[in-house]
């Protein structure tokens, strides 16, 4: 019974949940189970909040027991939450050492409103050190294991949250998304993210990495599963000054339209920069694959281009260390978390814990963006990668006149072994090449499963859409994933193999 319930989707619980074939609490409980019988072996929490999360399920249990209807469409449906969204019932490390006992006053927006939906959270997920990193070897706990080879990383920065998933210790997850960090996991462990239009879901309570791209998100094992988990955690939210004040997109409307299967009428922009060179064979197989599997549904594709797009990678990690090189200014020993009483002045007591609390990979940002804000080098670097982050978002407004979604592979390699990347930063950047435009423009994207490579390893299709249109790139999504289904006999995530402890 237990190993069962892992295995349904979201929609599928709520289903069985809501009519009460089976209670919230024994939804949880049988995740729990899970997390302890794997766990171990693919360490994707950081903290497990057993008791919390029965006693949430519970009330959920008594409310519809006494005939009130669900709080939402996923009431009494677990979830595993990353790390770096505040929770006041549990730690919040963001990753770091620094953050190591500190517990938040407060809950994020986000973790407010998957409480107010019912949903049960069954615990936080690990995470690259305060998000930056794409393998989730920056974590100053450990490292999450791929579960589709435990030698494998996960992809990061919210390799947790992916993995957690694929190992069937939660049917939805939150992650964040600041250059890819929801959607290259996903994309190495065969699930489903989303990054939201900037502005779709609240910052309040996110610990920020930077502010003008960072965006949370919902991951799931299908995309209707993801639209439930969007639409409980988007909308305005007065706390956060860039949290955009119009109505969430149609999400789970679009996820069940798509799922039909027909997209007559809709252009597809296949994207000339992205998915040739440099790309791994595999993963441009199965890329070629998507692509005639969308026009077989009835798509239209059409080639656009998007030539700033290669600056990309140099613009971002130029305006993504200068905003954590002043966001990260905060942990200075007197505040939050971590303290090492060295030193007679407070500047040498925050000296010295910024030196234990900070891993390698933030203090390399902290000394980049300092630099490139720095006088003198200021317009050279961060003013330039600002110009070359307005030409990125042209180019995408300019795709968008000819096509409603984009399309490119979301990673130019499946998962890599651990290990492999994590001493050459610039190898580890490269893996965010296809992901990192739409972080610059603002726009949504998402990633879904389009096959194993010839590796057996998962490859992720990477859909685009202009900001605030989610419907379109769910419906295309969507359709997508059912005409694999249909074509593979049954989702992809089923063949992940079993987790020996
Ligand atoms: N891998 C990217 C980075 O290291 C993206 C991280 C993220 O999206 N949080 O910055």
């Amino acid at each position: 019974m237990s190993a069962d319930l892992t295995r349904l989707t979201a929609a599928e619980l709520a289903t069985k949940i809501h009519s009460r074939d089976v209670s919230a609490v024994e939804v949880a409980q049988a995740h729990l189970d899970r997390i302890a019988a794997v766990d171990g072996s693919v360490h994707a929490f950081l903290h497990v909040a057993g008791e919390a999360a029965l006693e949430s399920a519970a009330l959920v249990d008594a409310s519809l027991d006494a005939g009130t209807a669900p709080a939402s469409p996923l009431a009494g449906v677990p979830l595993a939450l990353k790390d770096v969204f505040t929770t006041s019932d549990m730690p919040t490390t963001a990753g770091s050492r620094i953050l190591e006992g500190w517990r938040p006053p407060y809950d994020a927006t986000v973790t407010a409103r998957l409480r107010a939906a019912g949903i049960t959270i069954l615990g936080k997920t690990n995470m690259d050190e305060f998000a930056m990193g794409s393998s989730t070897e920056h974590s100053a706990y450990g490292v999450t294991h791929n579960p589709w080879d435990l030698g494998r990383v996960p992809g990061g920065s919210g390799g947790g949250s992916a993995a957690a998933l694929a190992a069937y210790e939660a049917p939805l997850s939150i992650g964040t998304d600041t250059g890819g960090s929801i959607r290259q996991p996903a994309a190495f462990t065969g699930t489903v993210g989303v990054k939201p239009t900037y502005g779709g879901v609240s910052r309040y309570g996110l610990i920020a990495c930077a502010s003008s791209l960072d965006q949370g998100g919902p991951c799931a094992r299908t995309v209707l599963d993801a639209a439930l988990l969007h639409e409980v955690i988007a909308g305005h939210d007065p706390l956060d000054s860039t949290s955009i004040d119009s109505p969430v997109p149609g999400v789970v409307e679009a996820a069940r339209l798509g799922a039909t299967g027909d997209l007559s009428g809709v252009r597809v922009g296949v994207v000339k920069e992205l998915g040739g060179e440099g790309y791994q064979a595999g993963v441009r197989a199965s890329y070629e694959d998507a692509l005639a599997r969308l026009e077989k549904l009835g798509a239209e594709l059409v080639e656009v281009s998007c030539p700033h797009f290669e600056y990309g990678l140099a613009a971002y990690y130029l305006i993504l260390p200068s905003e954590v090189s002043s966001n990260l200014a905060r942990f200075d020993a007197m505040r939050y978390g971590l303290r090492v009483d060295k030193g007679a002045s407070a500047e040498e007591v925050m000296a010295a814990t910024r030196e234990v609390g900070f891993g390698p990979e933030v203090k390399r940002r902290i000394i980049l963006g300092t630099y490139a804000l720095s006088s003198g080098y200021y317009d050279a670097y961060y003013g330039q990668a600002q110009k070359v982050r307005t030409l990125i978002s042209r180019d995408f407004a300019a795709a968008f006149t000819k096509a409603d979604v984009l399309v490119s592979p979301t990673t130019p390699t499946t998962a890599f072994p651990i290990g492999d990347k994590v001493d050459d930063p610039l190898a580890m950047y490269l893996n965010d090449l296809a992901t990192i435009p739409t972080n610059l423009a603002g726009t949504a994207a998402m990633s879904v499963p389009s096959g194993l490579a010839d590796d057996g390893l998962p490859v992720g299709l990477q859909i685009m859409a202009p900001a605030l249109g989610e419907a379109a790139m769910y419906r295309v999504g969507a359709a997508f994933e059912a005409a694999r289904n249909a074509a593979q006999d049954g989702p992809l995530i089923h063949r992940v193999p079993e987790v020996t402890a």
